[in-house]
């Protein structure tokens, strides 16, 4: 895949700068995460058809009724996740998709393990991420409920799906002094960070978000 070629009109460098003005207006301060959601061809990540809107601060559908995150979501949900701490240390990612927000992630720290239930999805979340040279997401298809205990415990959890309670198995994974940010709700949603202190866990309620629902099994 030449991306040199892609590189032109709407996806272009500078379409991909004024994404990241956006989300500075929208409020987003840490200069890691701009930097991260710059250094990343977002386009690479969604239907070809729908390319020329990739740098537009909207979800997409990516088919199998799943959508990529909203550029401002996965912004503030990785803010909120770095936010006075030096790294975010061995990441899990639930629900990688088209591999999106687990590429933005592999910016900002080494270890990113990636759980997506659908394998098609999983497969085009491979594909994308060769394709933009990421070779050190780990990914597997597996039910992100569960959490991936063979890789636990992780100093940050990032959930991509909106579950109606924590899944407990998560809260069981995230390392003393790690945190965890996920939607939580049905109709209305809000999202949560939860801290692993000491004292046991803090959770914070942060914005009202819109995902789709984290489902059970794996297909
Ligand atoms: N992280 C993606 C967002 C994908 S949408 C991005 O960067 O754009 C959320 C994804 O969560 C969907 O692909 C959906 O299939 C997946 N999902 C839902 N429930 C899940 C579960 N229990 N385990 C793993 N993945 C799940």
């Amino acid at each position: 895949m030449n991306l040199a070629r892609q590189g032109i009109g709407m996806t272009s460098q500078r379409t991909r700068v004024r994404m990241i003005e956006r989300l500075r207006q929208k409020g987003i301060v840490d200069e890691g995460v701009l930097a991260a959601l710059a250094a990343v061809p977002r386009h690479v990540f969604v239907e070809e058809a729908l390319s020329s809107r990739a740098y537009e601060d909207t979800a997409l559908p990516l088919g199998f009724a799943q959508t990529i995150s909203q550029p401002y979501v996965v912004a503030r949900m990785i803010e909120a996740l770095r936010a006075g701490r030096d790294s975010l240390g061995k990441t899990l990612e639930i629900g990688a998709g088209c591999g999106y927000q687990a590429a933005v992630l592999a910016q900002l720290t080494k270890e990113v393990y990636a759980v997506e239930r659908i394998a098609p999805l999983l497969a085009k979340a491979k594909q994308n991420l060769r394709k933009i040279g990421q070779v050190e997401v780990r990914l597997k298809h597996a039910d992100g409920q569960a959490g991936l205990p063979e890789a636990a415990p992780f100093e940050t959890i990032i959930v991509a799906a909106a579950a109606a309670t924590v899944p407990p198995a998560l809260l069981r994974q995230l390392a003393l002094g790690g945190r965890m940010i996920l939607p939580i709700g049905g109709a209305t949603q809000y999202l949560c960070l939860i801290e692993h202190r000491a004292e046991g866990f803090v959770e914070t309620r942060l914005d009202a978000v819109r995902f789709v629902p984290l489902l059970p099994g794996v297909e």
